[in-house]
């Protein structure tokens, strides 16, 4: 019998419920259970594929191709596995498939109604992962802030779960804000109490309330929250900040946090093993050197939009024994201030995925210095499209060669639409996504990176490099060192004559874990050190490359 716990969250948003509720499964998981993780959001889009990364963060792409929630990345992170459509619900796709039903006469005669026919639709993708494989614990997490009217149907369905699989079943998690007014030196609960009300109101008493903030919570603090709240003492969770989210899952044991699920649950459970935890972040403090990574994009003010590429960088920081600090480069800004201003303090410089015309020169005029100074250089999806339109017009003399994306005039189209996206013009779930096979050349820094000649990536995007300008960009020295051998599409390139030079057509990021770090962030962060241990040996940042190799071809 499958056991519920479900993660809602109050007072403000941006809490990190997700990376709660990944923490509370991490915990389950190391106690010897099987665990499963779900997001369900209330807005209507019928998923976030169409939204911009402004309105939520990064899309998180998954290996059967499903747009998700960035919450649905911490899961596979601090699980490491693999999920899918299942695990990421909106209520868009709740109302496409009641309307459906309905259309279909599936409901004949009857009204269609929030309650019945929308929780009962809720409460059935709910199990939809429970009925797949066998798991003892579920966790749900209701995203939005309690209080949304969007968020009313699903706070319902959770209610109505209660009822149906009882208290011994079902428990529900409340995260919420403690804040500390610095100039009063107070800790304010007021927040947390207007919060669990109101999900009293609704039907729902919280069993185990997890507060976020910045100072530690004082027992009278706790007994206070739990005599308002009605809940015992020991049920005041404190979620103090720390320095990295892996180390959640730590405090959290530290806080009795997975004991007491297990023993409200009535689960039988192990001792928790969480020695991996512990020394990623052993690994995580003892790091000494720092290298510097400029990431120039064009969401940079908005670190959610990279989620999974700061958190990758961060994986392969571990795996090398360095702290890496992210430098988040604007690229309009390298428009105006030049290159050389921007990124020459950089270790390397990676080019992450993006849509649309702006910033793009900035980024082209990154991915040349990178080429020309020699620095590592990682580029992904848009990041490579970009390498090869800098070396299409620089190394390979097309003038004005670019992505039909952005130009869709331009004499030398290098970047194409993909075959199969002529025609297309629904925009929602229509990309090239999710995994594809990607076979690697010998002798590359891709093969050397990943140690395996066959490797599977996940995609997300329109746009591809144009073979029909392979053998003219070859010539010119760049190397085709991946394909997706079914439709020699063309995954990954790089600049044999280079330190580390490479450029994916696919998403490495959201395949890296913790304790499994991507081997090309691995890669990558590794040359980065080998740069600054030059740089710090008296090596200078290399001179631009007055040969290129279109001469020496
Ligand atoms: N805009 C580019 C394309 O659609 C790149 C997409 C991306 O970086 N994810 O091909």
């Amino acid at each position: 019998m499958t056991k519920f716990v479900f993660v809602t969250g109050g007072v403000v948003s941006s809490l990190g419920k997700g990376i709660a509720a990944s923490s509370i499964g991490t915990l389950l998981k190391s106690r010897g259970l099987q665990v499963s993780l779900q997001k369900l959001d209330p807005y209507l889009n019928v998923d976030p594929g169409t939204m911009s990364p402004y309105q939520h963060g990064e899309v998180y792409v998954t290996d059967d191709g499903a747009e998700t929630d960035l919450d649905v990345g911490h899961y596979e992170r601090f699980l490491h596995v693999s999920m899918g459509k299942a695990n990421s619900v909106t209520a868009g796709q709740i109302y496409d498939a009641i309307i459906q039903k309905e259309r279909r006469g599936d409901y004949l005669g009857r009204t269609v109604q929030v309650i019945p026919h929308v929780t009962d639709e809720i409460k059935a993708r709910m199990l939809a992962p429970t009925r797949r494989q066998q798991v003892d614990v579920a966790i749900v997490e209701i995203g939005g802030t309690v209080g949304d009217i969007e968020s009313l149907p699903f706070l319902e369905a959770i209610r109505q779960m209660r009822l149906e699989y009882t208290r011994l079943n079902t428990m529900f998690v409340h995260v919420t804000l403690v804040p500390h007014l610095g100039a009063a030196r107070e800790i304010k609960t007021k927040p947390t109490q207007h919060s669990v009300k109101e999900l009293r109101e609704i039907g729902i008493q919280p069993d185990i309330l997890l507060c976020r903030c910045e100072v530690p919570l004082p027992q009278e603090v706790k007994e206070k929250i739990g005599l308002f709240c009605n809940v015992s003492t020991e049920s005041v969770i404190e979620a103090i900040d720390v320095s990295s989210i892996y180390e959640v899952p730590l405090a959290f044991h530290r806080g009795g946090l997975d004991q007491l699920i297990v023993q409200t649950l009535h689960i039988e459970a192990g001792p928790p093993d969480l020695r991996a935890w512990q020394a990623f972040s052993d690994r995580m403090r003892a790091a000494r050197e720092t290298v510097t990574i400029a990431v120039v994009g064009k969401y940079t003010h908005l670190r959610d939009a990279y989620k999974s590429i700061q958190e990758a960088i961060t994986h392969g920081g571990v795996a090398n024994g360095v702290n890496v600090k992210v430098e988040w480069v604007e690229s309009e800004r390298v428009e105006l201030d030049g290159a050389e201003a921007l990124l020459a303090g950089a270790h390397g410089i990676l080019i992450p995925g993006g849509f649309g015309e702006r910033g793009i020169e900035g980024m082209v005029q990154a991915a040349r210095f990178a080429r020309d100074r020699k620095i590592p250089f990682l580029g992904i999806c848009l990041g490579m499209q970009c390498a090869v339109i800098d070396f299409a017009r620089h190394v390979a003399k097309l003038e004005n060669a670019d992505s039909s994306e952005f130009h869709a005039g331009t004499p030398h189209p290098v970047i194409d639409l993909l075959p199969d996206q002529h025609g297309v013009d629904k925009k929602g779930g229509t990309m090239r996504l999710g995994a594809y096979t990607c076979a690697i050349e010998n002798g590359s820094r891709a093969r050397e990176a990943y140690g395996v000649a066959t490797v599977a990536e996940r995609h997300r995007h329109r746009y591809e490099f144009n073979n029909a300008y392979r053998e003219r960009l070859e010539a010119a020295g760049l190397q085709v060192t991946g394909l997706y051998p079914e439709k020699s599409l063309v995954e990954i390139v790089e600049f044999p004559d280079h330190p580390w030079f490479v450029g994916v057509q696919f998403h490495p990021e959201l395949r890296s874990r913790p304790s499994d770090p991507h081997p090309l962030f691995r890669g990558f962060v590794r040359a980065t050190n080998a740069e600054r241990t030059r740089r710090e040996g008296g090596g200078a940042p290399s001179p631009p490359d007055r040969a290129p190799s279109a001469t020496r071809a």
